[in-house]
């Protein structure tokens, strides 16, 4: 596409960035096919390609952002499959979240929009508020229909439904030294998995574990700063980057051989972080690091081999693949294969390609089109009438246990599992058999 963005403007790193994306990309429209939103709603301005028609009017000409080009552009779900699609590699990703800091800096949201965001900028990267914030949604989820009929509400509503009905227990996620070690990994904590289910980190730590790795805990280490990057706070967004490369940084001086994270929509930020902190001298080397270092864990276990075991046998399983590990990260078949090596039917679903609708707090700013692509993506793996639902991501598996009363466990619980592991919670007692009355 022509572009004609000036000298000066061009002397903006973040603008030439823009710039570069948008001049790759030819207009031919292939990604409006998978986009969700394009989909659902049919308006070429809720595609990839008329949404970067509008941020390349907006950009080039210093425009302030309008009410109609702010709605096309928040109802994007970041779900970034117009990039697995795009023939002429259009980096979508960074163009919109460029776009999105623009707006935040120049757009005055009204006033309940911007109540919202703040609050949940302020408590979902921190897990002891976001747990405090969770007791209060449960005692006050009776009033949720009263509150979704007032539709400035909306997102109050949609928070209120998505809260877990019971709180989460936390299982051990110690790490004991792995017998051979293979090499010494950290684990990303997280924010809001390990309150909403810590079960997955203490998961991930037995398999790694057995697969030979020492797992650490990175002191000073925080929120990966994802939820606040894609709501266009950029400079909350670097912060929390910088907190991340430092503790992580004097983790690799003690010997480091990856940076293994459990939620993809963390991952797919952190592999991000050497592009976020190029402009920073004091961090663009530590950043790029940092990203190079950085392995979903399945990932991981993909390159260095699953301990024995085929526990899984017998077992059906429908894979749900997160649009951040999918397309954020393009690990496309590993889940599958693993969980086929430990024995599992796998079973993949129509329209794979598609958002679940959950996107960071996608599904409570825009719980309308949210809601249609949760049913949608429920509708399409309960087809497969499986007995459990796999997902590498806690915002998906939220998102669809929301909607279905087939258990939803994360790939590495039923990893975890049928290599020798316990079962995960959600499955106790939800199936007839499984690996640990196998055969007994
Ligand atoms: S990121 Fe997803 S929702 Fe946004 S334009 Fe691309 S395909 Fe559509
Ligand atoms: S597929 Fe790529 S090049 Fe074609 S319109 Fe979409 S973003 Fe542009």
């Amino acid at each position: 596409m022509q572009t004609s963005f000036s000298a000066r403007q061009l002397a903006d790193p973040a603008m030439a960035a823009s710039e570069a994306v948008i001049r790759k990309c030819v207009h031919c429209g292939f990604c409006t096919a998978t986009c969700p939103t394009y989909v659902l709603l049919g308006d070429e301005l809720d595609s990839p390609r008329g949404r970067i028609y509008l941020m390349k009017q907006m950009l080039e000409n210093e425009r302030e952002p309008t009410a109609e080009v702010v709605k096309h552009i928040d109802r994007c779900l970041s779900c970034l499959s117009c990039v697995t699609t795009c023939p002429s590699g259009v980096n979508y990703a960074h163009l919109v979240d460029h776009a999105r800091a623009y707006i935040e800096a120049r757009y005055r949201r009204p006033v309940i929009e911007r109540m919202f965001r703040a609050l949940l900028a302020a408590v979902l990267p921190h897990p002891r508020r976001f747990r405090a914030a969770l007791m209060l949604a449960r005692l006050v989820r009776p009033v949720t229909p009263l509150v979704g009929r007032i539709k400035a509400l909306g997102p109050m509503a949609a928070m209120l439904a998505l809260a877990p009905r019971g709180a989460a227990q936390a299982p051990s996620a110690v790490s004991s030294p792995a017998t051979a070690p293979r090499g010494r990994v950290v684990l990303l904590q997280g924010c809001a998995e390990p309150v909403l289910r810590p079960e997955i980190r203490a998961a991930a730590v037995r398999l790694l574990n057995r697969s030979g790795y020492d797992v650490a805990f990175a002191q000073g280490e925080a929120c990966c700063g994802s939820l606040v990057h894609h709501m266009g706070r950029d400079q909350e967004g670097l912060a929390a980057a910088r907190r991340n490369v430092d503790a992580w940084d004097r983790e690799i001086a003690r010997g480091l051989d990856a940076i293994v994270i459990t939620a993809s929509g963390c991952g797919a930020t952190i592999k991000d972080y050497g592009f976020m902190l190029r402009d920073d001298p004091a961090y663009a080397e530590k950043a790029a690091r940092v990203s190079s270092l950085a392995r979903d864990v399945i990932e991981l276990l993909d390159a260095a081999g699953l301990p024995e075991g085929k526990g899984g046998e017998g077992i059906k399983v429908a894979y749900h693949a997160p649009c951040s590990l999918q397309h954020g990260q393009q690990i496309t078949s590993a889940p599958q294969r693993l969980l086929t090596a430990a024995g599992f039917a796998v079973r993949t679903p129509a329209e794979a390609h598609l958002c679940c609708g959950s996107a960071g707090v996608y599904n409570i700013m825009q719980s309308g089109i949210a809601g249609q692509l949760g049913d949608r993506k429920v509708a399409s793996l309960e087809r497969l009438q499986a007995d459990v639902i796999a997902t590498g991501n806690i915002g998906c598996a939220i998102q669809i246990g929301q909607r279905t009363g087939t258990p939803v466990a994360h790939t590495v619980e039923l990893l975890d599992w049928a290599t020798g592991g316990p079962i995960p919670p959600a499955l106790s007692g939800a199936l007839n058999r499984g690996p640990a009355d196998d055969g007994a």
